[in-house]
């Protein structure tokens, strides 16, 4: 790895040097001073050297001027007071100079060399500075012209103007200001003796004619250099104000600008890194806060806006799908549960089984108070209470409002569930069991292939328990529960079809023997069970047969079972044992019971008036019944059967039309089996 840290690095770093160079990643503080610092440079420059250095030279030179102007005006009127004043008399003293003698005729008397003296010391009195007469003429050697400065200064000199020649130059090493004005004839002493010296180059010299040059020299050596310092200083205050107001630019642009969008910058990078899983939202923070640029606080505001929406939109969405996982977790969870209770309920053998487990799951998972499952009857014209969880031994068939009436019910006759969410607030149903108490009750119909047979009833005791995912994982384990109910229901009316006898609609004697043989229990479990059987026969039936015809016996025969089967309880077994005979089998009814029952159905069946039922009937018909009881009088079946029939062929032998009941039994508790044979 760390072979890798040069090379990986220096490509940055390359990369880095480049992104500085680049012009598009500069920040707003290089930017503005890469814009404003010529422009600034120049300003300062302009500012500090050019104009301070115009002023100062144009300055100097109106000083020196001015300097210059007063000493040749001075130098002027010295000459012209000695030239009018002076030399005149000088003249009329008649003074003369013993070295020089007239040797020429001049308007002077005095030597030249003593008026050129006078002349030069006139000129140089009044000033500090180096002041020079200059004479283009050839007989004024001393003061002859010497350089181009000179020169030009003679040939720019016009009659008419009175022009001041200047220039800046150069004197043995030092820098000096030169000028050069005309120098003319002010006095007529001085035409005159111009015009009368023999050497004289005109002699036609008039007042104010130029006759030579006055030069002053002021050295400038020193406020030139004084200036110079001046601008240096001028130069670097400027660009130390310069660099200063750069410094302010990058400082404020930095605390305005650049700060705050580093950081905004920082935020919406987390949010990236975090890819977008924003929740808590964050203020804009005080150390940048007082200081943007209103600019940058409104884009700071609308990231601040923007935040806010997405956490709140991540809220609603992350909400959304725990609620949704949470959906998807106890639908999977549901139809686990579905799966393992289709399993269950298909090894049901009874519809009472398939209610039983019905009710426990869903009394597992909703906690309900009452669970009822109310079924149609074959003919469909009751609605029986087949189920109830807990147990309700309190609801009798009569107690049910609807029981006779299976229309009365809104479930049965619409096929559609009937839900109330609290029973004081919502329309409840007349015909419910469930309207008082607090809570909620739903009716869910018990549906196979589009016919309602039931209705599932659940009570709750809180109100609003009825959701929509309860709704739907009760339909759909109501809906796999129906077919299988449908499907049992089936298999049972195909078997009470082989157990049934087709004539009178009882059961067969197999049936019969059935019933039997589950009632009649050996030894220890015959303990508290107890049952009465009474053996039915028609008396004088071949008669009927033969009077009226076989047709008219048979329903005087099937009147007779519905009598018969109607005067019994529901708890009760009529079978057809045989021919005329008919079975009837009593449980928990001990002998008198089963006389008082017998003697019931013997009553019922003389007050049948058959004629109504067919013009050619007998008017009347009896009965005689034979009753024995187990475990009494019995302990076998075939015992029973037995006995009950020695009791009604004792009744026919008595003359019919009548109730006998099997003699009490004297070997109580000896071995059926061997009291048969013993009697036998
Ligand atoms: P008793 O009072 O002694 O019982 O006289 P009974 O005539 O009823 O008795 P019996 O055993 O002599 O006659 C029974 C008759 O019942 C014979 C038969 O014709 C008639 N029977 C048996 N099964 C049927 C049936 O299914 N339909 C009709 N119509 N008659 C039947
Ligand atoms: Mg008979
Ligand atoms: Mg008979």
């Amino acid at each position: 790895m760390s072979a890798m840290q040069p090379t990986e690095a220096d490509p940055a770093h390359g990369l880095g040097l480049r992104s500085a160079l680049n012009l598009r990643h500069w920040s707003v503080s290089a930017k503005l001073i890469a814009l404003t610092a010529p422009l600034l440079l120049i300003s300062v420059v302009a500012a500090s050297w050019y104009f301070p250095g115009r002023q100062h030279a144009q300055f100097l030179d109106e000083q020196v001027t001015l300097t210059a102007k007063m000493i040749l005006s001075q130098v002027r009127a010295e000459r012209e007071y000695y030239a009018t004043k002076v030399i005149p008399r000088l003249t009329r003293l008649n003074v003369k100079s013993k070295a020089d003698t007239r040797k020429r005729s001049s308007a002077s008397p005095l030597p030249s060399t003593v008026l050129r003296d006078i002349a030069d010391m006139a000129a140089h009195a009044p000033s500090s500075y180096p002041v020079r007469l200059i004479s283009p003429w050839p007989i004024n050697k001393r003061h002859a012209i010497q350089d181009s400065f000179q020169e030009e200064g003679f040939r720019s000199f016009t009659p008419k103007t009175d022009g001041l020649f200047s220039r800046q130059d150069t004197v043995a090493g030092v820098t000096v200001m030169r000028f050069l004005a005309p120098d003319r004839a002010v006095a007529q002493s001085c035409v005159d003796c111009h015009n009368q010296h023999p050497d004289s180059p005109r002699h036609n010299f008039r007042l104010n004619d130029i006759m030579g040059a006055i030069e002053v020299s002021i050295p400038i050596e020193a406020p030139l250099q004084q200036a110079r310092r001046d601008q240096w200083w001028l130069l670097w205050g400027g660009i130390g104000v310069g660099l200063l107001l750069t410094g302010l630019i990058a400082w404020g642009t930095k605390h305005t600008v650049i700060k705050p969008m580093r950081e905004l910058k920082d935020r919406m990078q987390k949010i990236a890194q975090l890819r977008g899983e924003v929740n808590k939202t964050e203020g804009i923070p005080d150390y940048v806060d007082t200081a943007m640029a209103e600019e940058v606080r409104a884009l700071w505001q609308q990231f601040g806006q923007m935040h806010e929406t997405i956490a709140t939109h991540q809220r609603h969405r992350t909400l959304e799908l725990e609620r949704q996982a949470e959906t998807h977790r106890l639908l999977s969870h549901r139809l686990l549960e579905l799966q393992h209770i289709t399993q269950v309920l298909q090894q049901a053998v009874s519809e009472e089984e398939i209610y039983r487990i019905l009710s426990h799951t869903l009394q597992q998972a909703l906690h309900l108070r009452q669970i009822f499952i109310l079924r149609l009857n074959a003919s469909e014209d009751h609605l029986e209470i087949v189920y109830t969880s807990p147990k309700r031994h309190d609801l009798s068939t009569e107690s049910y409002p609807v029981w006779d009436a299976p229309s009365r019910c809104p479930v049965i006759r619409s096929g559609r569930e009937y839900r109330v969410q609290d029973i004081h607030r919502d329309l409840t149903c007349p015909s419910s069991l469930s309207n008082e108490g607090d809570g909620a009750y739903w009716c869910v119909p018990l549906v196979i292939g589009g016919r309602t047979i039931g209705v599932v009833h659940l009570v709750s005791d809180v109100k609003q328990p009825w959701t929509e995912e309860s709704r739907q994982w009760i339909e759909a384990l109501i809906n796999v529960a129906a077919p299988m109910v449908g499907h049992l229901q089936h298999l049972e009316r195909a078997r009470r079809r082989a157990l049934i006898d087709e004539l009178t609609s009882t059961f067969n004697r197999r049936f019969l023997e059935e019933v039997l043989a589950k009632m009649v229990l050996p030894g220890e479990r015959r303990k508290n069970q107890m049952l009465s059987l009474l053996m039915i026969d028609l008396d004088h039936f071949k008669l009927v047969n033969d009077t009226f015809g076989h047709q008219v016996g048979d329903i005087v025969l099937k009147t007779v079972a519905t009598t018969l089967h109607r005067a019994l309880k529901v708890s009760d077994t009529l079978a057809r044992y045989g021919g005329e005979e008919f079975v009837a089998v009593l449980p928990q009814t001990d002998t008198g019971a089963a006389l008082a029952v017998a003697e019931r159905l013997r009553v019922e069946v003389e007050g049948l008036s058959l004629r109504k039922l067919a013009p050619a009937a007998p008017d009347h018909v009896t009965i005689s019944v034979g009753v024995a009881t187990y475990p009494t009088q019995a302990k076998t079946v075939q015992e029973l059967i037995r006995l009950a029939d020695e009791a009604l062929y004792q009744a026919k032998s008595l003359g019919r039309n009548r109730v006998v009941g099997a003699p009490p039994q004297v070997s109580v508790g000896a071995e059926p089996g061997t009291e048969r044979d013993e009697e036998s």
